[in-house]
Parts: structure tokens; C-alpha cells; sequence
């Protein structure tokens, strides 16, 4: 642009600029909707295959802000990352979601599994492990009922420091599952040394089936993967009874999607259990 003249040159600097001040409004609303606690957990059953039943839910986070509604974790998790707002948030989501988790336990909704989101810096940062002790703790929440979801580049840092930290998350109990898997670059080889309990497919690669022969095979081949490796599989993003129907036929264990349900605030998805219950 530079080379174009100064006018649009001008132009460049001048769009970058609104840029960078919609950015830092958006850092400090965001700020302010943590303090004011704008921010909350919704609950995606997560179900398994064969049995049909709930198994838990994946722990999505949204704001709701009193007068635009609610804002898409799309917009906001990546400023949250790259702002450092990223380990309140994550701090506020492991709380909420394990005191929640908790209350459900005691009022005889038990089992429930909550697969949280962690992002790379929360992942790397080291102190992971002390956090998450100190909420369980407080919280009384099982860690056998608590699982981790990490992202592939989350996973790229130093292997040793990455292993350590899965090591000692699994030692206290706690599940760790790999998401969006497929999409980013972990190599086969480095996949076989991670202790991991879960592999969650991609949503791009149940899109479009049973009907694309390419996501099929990527799709049996992670099955299989997943279950040479002593790995449980999740299917992500499962939106019809023909992908549903597909996926158990291939020995996929458990799936979560519109199909069932969307993300729902807490109330709703101790609703749909209750129901489940008394089926
Ligand atoms: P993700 O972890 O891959 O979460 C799955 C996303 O797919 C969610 O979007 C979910 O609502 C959506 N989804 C579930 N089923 C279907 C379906 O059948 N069809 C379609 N089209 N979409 C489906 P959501 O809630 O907007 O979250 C977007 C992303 O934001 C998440 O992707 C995750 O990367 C991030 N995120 C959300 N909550 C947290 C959090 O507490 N911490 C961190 N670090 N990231 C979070
Ligand atoms: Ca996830
Ligand atoms: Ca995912
Ligand atoms: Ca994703």
C-alpha cells in the first residue's frame, strides 16, 4: 500500500487506526462485562452413541450484554487472548462451571461430566494445575467428573513442559480431551505420546456427511486412530440423524450437536436430565 502514493497510503493507516479503537472499545467493554458480571456458562449435551443417554456437557461461554444480546465467544475469546483477558475469563469459567457442576451432584443429578475449554495461554502459562486443584477444592467438585479441551496448537509448545502438564492434570483425576482435532498440526507420532482420554473431531469434517466420500474416510480414519490409541471419539457439530446414524455405524462413542441440542443456560440442560431421569 506504501508504494501506492501517499493518498492511499493515508487511507491504510487511517483504517488501521479505527481498527486499533474498535479493538481497545471492545477490550474495555469487555473488561467491564467481566466486572459486572455480564459473562456466563451455557451447557451443550454431550450424549453417548449407543445408549442414547447424556453423558455431560461441553461448558461454552457467553456474553450477555444488556443491551446487544448476546456476543458469539468468536468475537470476543480472541481479543480475551490476545489482551491477557484470557485467565480471568478462564479462571471465572472453571468456577462457575465446577460450582454449578457441584450443585447438580448434590441435588442428585449425578455424573455429569464438563468438558471445559482451555486456551493455549491458559494451557502454557504452568499453573494450570494449581488452579484448577484450588477450584476443585473449593468448589468440592469431582475431578473424575472434569475434562479439559485443548486445542492442537496448545499442545505445540516444549513436549517435555506439555506432557508435565498433562501428567499432573491426569494424576488429579481430571480427563483431558483434544479438540477440533484434524485442523491443526499435530504430527501421529507426537498424538501416540500424549496422555489423552478424548478425541473430538472437527465439525468441518461431519458437515457434510454421509454424503462426501473424502469426509467419510477422514472420518472412519480418525475412529479408527482414535481407538488404536485407547482414545475415546467425539463427533462435534452433529446436526442430522443421517450424520448420527453414520457415526454410530462407524463405532463413533459419543457425539454433541444441534441435532439434540444447542448450548443452553444451566437451567434448561438440568431440565433436560431431569427428563432423562424419569425416562
Ligand atoms: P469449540 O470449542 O469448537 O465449540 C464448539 C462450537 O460449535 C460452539 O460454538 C458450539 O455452539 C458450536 N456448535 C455446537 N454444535 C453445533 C452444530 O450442530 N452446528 C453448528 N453449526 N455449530 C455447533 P460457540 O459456543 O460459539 O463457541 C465458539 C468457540 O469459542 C469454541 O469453539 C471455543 O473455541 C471458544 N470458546 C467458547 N467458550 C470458551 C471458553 O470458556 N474458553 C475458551 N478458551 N474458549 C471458549
Ligand atoms: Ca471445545
Ligand atoms: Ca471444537
Ligand atoms: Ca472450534
Amino acid at each position: 500500500a506504501k508504494a501506492d502514493g501517499r493518498n492511499t497510503y493515508s487511507f491504510y493507516s487511517d483504517s488501521l487506526t479505527l481498527q486499533a479503537r474498535q479493538r481497545l472499545l471492545l477490550e474495555q467493554r469487555l473488561r467491564n462485562a467481566i466486572k459486572q458480571n455480564h459473562l456466563t456458562c451455557y451447557y451443550q449435551p454431550q450424549l453417548d452413541i449407543t445408549s442414547g443417554r447424556i453423558i455431560g456437557a461441553e461448558v461454552l461461554l457467553r456474553w450477555i450484554d444488556p443491551v446487544d444480546g448476546i456476543i458469539s465467544p468468536d468475537t470476543f475469546i480472541p481479543l480475551a487472548e490476545s489482551s491477557g483477558l484470557i485467565h480471568p475469563i478462564g479462571l471465572f469459567v472453571l468456577q462457575q462451571a465446577c460450582r454449578q457442576g457441584q450443585a447438580w451432584q448434590i441435588a442428585g443429578l449425578s455424573n455429569i461430566n464438563l468438558a471445559i475449554n482451555v486456551s493455549a495461554q491458559q494451557f502454557n502459562k504452568g499453573d494450570l494445575q494449581h488452579q484448577t486443584t484450588r477450584i476443585l477444592q473449593e468448589t468440592g467438585f469431582n475431578p473424575a467428573c472434569l475434562e479439559l479441551e485443548v486445542t492442537e496448537n496448545a499442545l505445540m509448545g516444549d513436549e517435555e513442559d506439555v506432557i508435565k502438564t498433562m501428567m499432573e492434570l491426569r494424576a488429579m483425576g481430571i480427563k483431558l480431551a483434544i479438540d477440533d482435532f484434524g485442523t491443526g498440526y499435530s504430527s501421529l507420532a507426537y498424538l501416540k505420546r500424549l496422555p489423552l482420554d478424548v478425541l473430538k473431531i472437527d465439525r468441518r469434517f461431519i458437515e457434510n456427511l454421509p454424503e462426501a466420500e473424502d469426509d467419510q474416510s477422514i472420518a472412519k480414519a480418525i475412529i479408527d486412530l482414535a481407538h488404536n490409541l485407547r482414545f475415546k471419539v467425539l463427533a462435534e457439530g452433529v446436526e442430522t440423524a443421517e450424520q448420527l446414524a453414520f457415526l454410530r455405524q462407524q463405532s463413533c462413542d459419543y457425539y454433541q450437536g444441534y441435532f439434540f441440542s444447542k448450548p443452553v443456560p444451566a437451567s434448561e440442560f438440568a431440565e433436560l436430565l431431569r427428563k432423562q431421569r424419569r425416562l
